[in-house]
């Protein structure tokens, strides 16, 4: 696959996939706006690794939704236009029904869903309006297993990833005439900063035996699907969901 003169905006690539996604990107050909947060730092440190560019750094707060247009705006100004977006960047947020009071159940509930599923849609209007007039594009969302599996100790992140998967599904309809293709990548547990207090805790092993692999994925695994879903000849797939979860949950 090559990505040549391509500009790909990763949301969330300071850390775990995000940062596995630009760093395939890069070594394909692409120009990547690695886009973080809070941590500069680790945004940083993923432009050092990666290869080719030049690629340039942009913070944005995707719960904020002027921070959309805002990051957009930049990456079009700065890169030259952007040809594929991937909406990485979430958040999880424990809140379990039985024991968190009210304020922490309301809080959880609009946090995530301003993060996880208000932020994508919103920085998707901004793309996708520039895709348009660009005669086209490509989007990659990242789910999860948990929008179908069940997310108990987070049910407002299971609500926000089906709901990213529904936006997904609706906007590849809206925008296939545009030539902008949509697709949905939904790992199961992935070996990140969001996984890492469960795989080290008592419940570590518990997790990889959820895979016939008994592991959970290596980011780079989530990030080549990533890469196959944006790459050319793949606009027939578009509306997909492909799950990336080692045979932990099976649909079909
Ligand atoms: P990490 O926690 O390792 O990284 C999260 C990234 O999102 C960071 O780059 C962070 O920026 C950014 N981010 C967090 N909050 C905001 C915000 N308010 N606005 C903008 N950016 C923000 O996550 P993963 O790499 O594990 O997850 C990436 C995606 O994959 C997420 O959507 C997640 O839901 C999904 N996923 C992860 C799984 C897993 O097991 N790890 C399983 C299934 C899906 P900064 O570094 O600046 O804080």
């Amino acid at each position: 696959m090559s990505f040549d003169n391509k500009v790909v905006l990763v949301t969330g690539a300071s850390r775990g996939i995000g940062r596995a996604v630009a760093h395939e990107f890069a070594q394909a050909g692409a120009r990547v706006a690695i886009h973080y947060h809070h941590n500069r730092t680790a945004a940083e440190e993923t432009l050092s690794t990666l290869s080719g560019g030049p690629h340039k750094i942009f913070q944005a707060d995707q719960g904020r939704p002027a921070d959309a247009r805002d990051l957009v705006e930049a990456v079009i100004e700065l890169m030259g236009g952007i040809d594929i977006l991937v909406n990485n960047a979430g958040i999880f947020e424990e809140h379990r029904l039985a024991d968190v009071g009210y304020e922490q159940w309301l809080s959880a509930w609009e946090h995530t869903l301003a993060v996880n599923l208000l932020g994508p849609a919103n920085i998707t209007f901004w793309a996708a309006r520039h895709m348009i007039e660009n005669g086209g594009g490509r989007i990659v969302n990242i789910s999860s297993r948990g929008a179908f599996r069940g997310e108990p100790d987070g049910p407002a992140y299971g609500a926000s990833k089906a709901g990213l998967n529904a936006m997904s599904q609706s906007l590849a309809k809206a925008l296939a005439p545009h030539n902008i293709f949509v697709c949905v990548v939904a790992p199961g547990w992935v070996d990140t900063d969001m996984a890492a207090e469960s795989l080290a805790g008592p419940g570590g092993e518990a997790v990889r035996a959820q895979s016939p692999l008994g592991r959970v994925a290596y980011p780079q695994e989530v990030a080549q699907t990533v890469l196959f879903l944006a790459s050319e000849g793949t606009d027939f797939l578009t509306g997909c969901i492909v799950d990336v979860n080692g045979a932990s949950y099976l649909r079909s």
